[in-house]
């Protein structure tokens, strides 16, 4: 079977021609053959994953790429972040929260984090000792964040945080969680801030039941309740209130971008599994590949994912520059992942019944894409955000 790395024929684009990021890539991609793809049947059974696989990737060194070295990273860019990504997504290995402690949660503490915190935290997000987890969604407020009812009041040195959140990837798991609350409901946007909170034997942090999902199955994802809850006045991410919104707003394109990424990797996949699969599959005494109808299929969805992959290396070169905007990221985030759901519905169809059945890769596929178009801002609202360069 040709490989999912292999399977498209885009060449190595110039940016990512670097002797660290390949170094980086071969220890993630053997990381995932080793400790991740022998247990995914397992955790997908127990709705989450060994504890200590954050620890032993701490260990072998594909904890934040990108931290800063001042902090104890490798000072990598997103160019690590994309690898590691577009690896774990064609190992199949979607259950496991690595890509949001990574590349969404680890990057708002170094980018606003104050120096304390960020002596205190990053070197536990490097290690595995913190698993990490951000809290946006609550249960009357998911795209429409301005709604948030989650409060955080002053309280003599430190904050009291009330609310209910939902949806929580690693949420079963996290010790380290970045919160979204209302400092000023009054306010709207400009009264909402960031909390970085540290769970470990907090009083009033309780975590909800770990969610029956269609799919993603062996990722924890979970409600958080805050009662009353009591965090130190340094909890504030950057110190400052009222900066929530902005400090969203300016991370959210490299999280479209992220799941754009995983969204190519799935699709090479599925594409790799497919094409192996109707190589031997055999009807009307021929392989299915011989009909003409399962050609130009597979052609069509071929031309699908190479210019899926292309637009996101051109938007991962924009954003190593400095330049993806949050019209474009939305571009990549919507489009992918509707090609993904597209392109893996008809590797079902390709399978017959077998790709109904979930002892083969392809139905698992097929599950846990469909939260692609969902999660990180649905497709409708990167839509709304195209919608405004019109
Ligand atoms: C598996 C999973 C993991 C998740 N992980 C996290 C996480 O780690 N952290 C986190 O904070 N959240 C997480 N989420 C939540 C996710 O980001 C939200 O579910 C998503 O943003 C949509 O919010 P909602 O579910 O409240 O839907 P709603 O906002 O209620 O939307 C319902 C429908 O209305 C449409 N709609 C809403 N507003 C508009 C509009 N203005 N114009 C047109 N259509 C509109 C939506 O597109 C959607 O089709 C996760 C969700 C899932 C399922």
């Amino acid at each position: 079977m040709t490989s999912p790395a292999e399977i498209l024929s885009n060449p190595r684009p110039a940016w990512l021609d670097q002797e660290d990021v390949n170094m980086f890539e071969h220890a993630v991609r053997g990381f995932a053959e080793k400790e991740l793809v022998p247990h995914l049947e397992r955790w997908e059974k127990e709705g989450v994953v060994d504890r200590e696989v954050w620890n032993k990737a701490g260990e072998a060194g594909i904890l934040c790429p990108s931290c800063p070295e001042e902090y104890g990273g490798a000072g990598g860019d997103w160019r690590h972040d994309y690898v590691f990504h577009m690896a774990l997504a064609e190992a199949g290995t979607d259950a496991w929260g690595s890509s949001l402690h990574n590349s969404i949660v680890a990057p708002y503490v170094w980018h606003y984090g104050s120096d304390e915190q960020k002596r205190r935290v990053l070197p536990k997000m490097l290690s595995g000792e913190y698993v990490g987890a951000i809290a946006m969604t609550e249960p009357g407020a998911g795209s429409d964040l301005q709604g948030v009812k989650t409060t955080a009041v002053r309280d003599g040195n430190g904050w009291r945080i009330n609310g209910a959140k939902t949806f929580i990837t690693n949420g079963g798991t996290a010790n380290l969680i970045v919160v979204v609350a209302k400092t000023d409901p009054k306010a709207g946007a400009k009264g909402t801030s960031l909390f970085v909170i540290e769970t470990d034997g907090l009083d009033g942090f309780r975590r909800g039941r770990n969610l029956d999902k269609v799919g993603l199955k062996g990722q924890d994802t979970a409600e958080l309740f805050f009662d009353d809850m009591f965090v130190p006045a340094d909890a504030l991410l950057g110190g400052e209130e009222g900066r929530g919104f902005i400090q969203l707003m300016e991370q959210l394109p490299q999280e479209r971008l992220q799941i754009a990424v995983q969204g190519v990797g799935m699709m090479k996949r599925a594409l790799a599994d497919t094409i192996a699969y109707v190589k031997e599959r055999k009807a009307f005494g021929k392989a299915v590949i011989e009909f003409q109808n399962t050609q130009f299929k597979l052609a069509e969805l071929k031309t699908k994912a190479t210019v899926a992959e292309v637009f996101v290396q051109h938007c991962s070169d924009l954003l190593i520059q400095g330049k993806l905007d949050a019209a474009t990221a939305s571009m990549a985030k919507y489009w992918v992942t509707d090609i993904q759901c597209e392109l893996i519905d008809e590797c079902v169809q390709l399978h017959g019944g077998y790709g109904f059945m979930n002892e083969y890769a392809i139905a698992r596929m097929w599950r846990d894409a469909r939260v692609q178009r969902i999660y990180g801002g649905t497709n409708e609202i990167m839509k709304l955000l195209i919608a405004r360069t019109l």
